[in-house]
């Protein structure tokens, strides 16, 4: 499949970049590794007049620890970057576990944090062929007026299935978006909508420059599960985040996240309460296992069937949650 033809636009600097955004953003695409954007392209998802590719962004790159405030991390840096930080591992173990289940190690060297937060939703009767989609019947989503998954309503339930998201939701991460009216930064637990096809608070002249991951939570530990079809490469069809702060003994605080099951990333509510001066054991594990498995509401937008994913959840949260308080 080739791509459509379209306009490349390559700033150097932000300002650049906004001034781009603001003439085009109604026919553009942001592109940052192009890992999920151009196969997107390919199926004839998006047929932008513009592509703005954001690498060429200095100051949208790399990794900068604050002492005593946390770390910011550029939106354009690759996972593999991220992946191979010795201190993201050490201070924000959660999301080194996550992210080294991206995709495959290729993959991670082109794709970065920002795509990742950015990823589209997915469903079966969505990232398919325009020859498929034409002949299935459009959805929702793009070009049709019916929900295949749920066709007795009008929301659409694509399901978000990024692995970093819930990692950075355990971790309390804010992001900082610039657009040509200034910049602002926002919880990343109010970035996203749970709404398949308008899947995250951002305008169309809006972009991600950074993450910042607090201190306040560095040294949680973490563990991060995902079932996926094929082992070395794929993405999750379930996945559990799940960070602790506990020194040896009962949990001091904690939280849990989960992917793929629903619209967006969500974080577990309940889980705070459930654990808070308690130890991880089988039963604490167990009991936190049934609120994920409640918090996730996953249809049949994948090859496997709900069923199987809203268990797996359950199962994956208690293993996460053992495997975290283990160290
Ligand atoms: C075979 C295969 C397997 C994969 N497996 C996984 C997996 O296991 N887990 C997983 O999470 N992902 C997976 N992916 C998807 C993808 O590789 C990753 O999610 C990657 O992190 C996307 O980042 P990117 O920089 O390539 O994004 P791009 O493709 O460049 O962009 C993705 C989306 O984000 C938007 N965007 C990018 N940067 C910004 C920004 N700074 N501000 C605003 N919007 C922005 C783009 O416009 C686009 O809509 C897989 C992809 C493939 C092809």
């Amino acid at each position: 499949m080739s791509l459509p033809s379209f306009k490349l636009l390559r700033p150097r600097r932000m300002e650049e970049a906004v001034q781009h955004l603001l003439e085009h953003s109604k026919d553009l695409q942001l592109l940052a590794g192009g890992t999920d954007l151009l196969p997107s392209m390919k199926q004839r998802l998006f047929t932008p007049a513009y592509v703005m590719d954001l690498r060429g962004i200095e100051e949208m790159h790399g990794i900068q620890v604050r002492p005593g405030v946390g770390v910011e991390i550029g939106a354009l840096t690759p996972l593999s970057v991220i992946e191979d930080s010795e201190f993201i591992f050490r201070k924000y173990r959660v999301l080194h576990e996550a992210m080294k289940t991206v995709a495959s190690p290729i993959l991670r060297n082109m794709g970065t944090l920002g795509g990742n937060i950015c990823l589209d939703t997915r469903c079966v009767w969505y990232n398919q062929s325009l020859q498929w989609r034409r002949s299935c019947g459009f959805c929702i989503k793009k070009d049709g007026d019916l929900c295949h998954v749920a066709p007795g309503g009008k929301k659409c339930w694509a399901a978000f299935s990024a692995d970093t998201p819930p990692a950075l939701l355990c971790l309390g991460a804010e992001l900082e978006i610039v657009g040509p009216v200034g910049t602002r930064r926002m919880a990343i637990k109010d970035f996203y909508t749970n709404v398949g096809d308008a899947r995250m608070r951002l305008e169309p002249h809006e972009m991600i420059t950074r993450v910042f991951l607090p201190e306040s939570s560095a040294g949680w530990k973490g563990s991060y599960m995902k079932l996926r079809i094929r082992g070395s490469i794929d993405y999750p069809l379930a996945g559990v985040a799940v960070a602790l702060r506990q020194n040896g003994g009962p949990v001091q605080a904690a939280r849990m996240a989960i992917t793929a099951v629903n619209p967006a990333p969500l974080l577990v509510p309940g889980i705070e309460q459930a654990l808070a001066g308690k130890r991880v054991d089988e039963n604490s594990a167990a009991a936190v296992g049934e609120l994920a498995a409640k918090t996730g509401k996953p249809l049949t937008t994948s090859a496997l069937t709900p069923e199987y994913r809203r268990e797996i959840i359950k199962v994956y949260a208690k293993r996460a949650l053992l495997a975290a308080s283990a160290g």
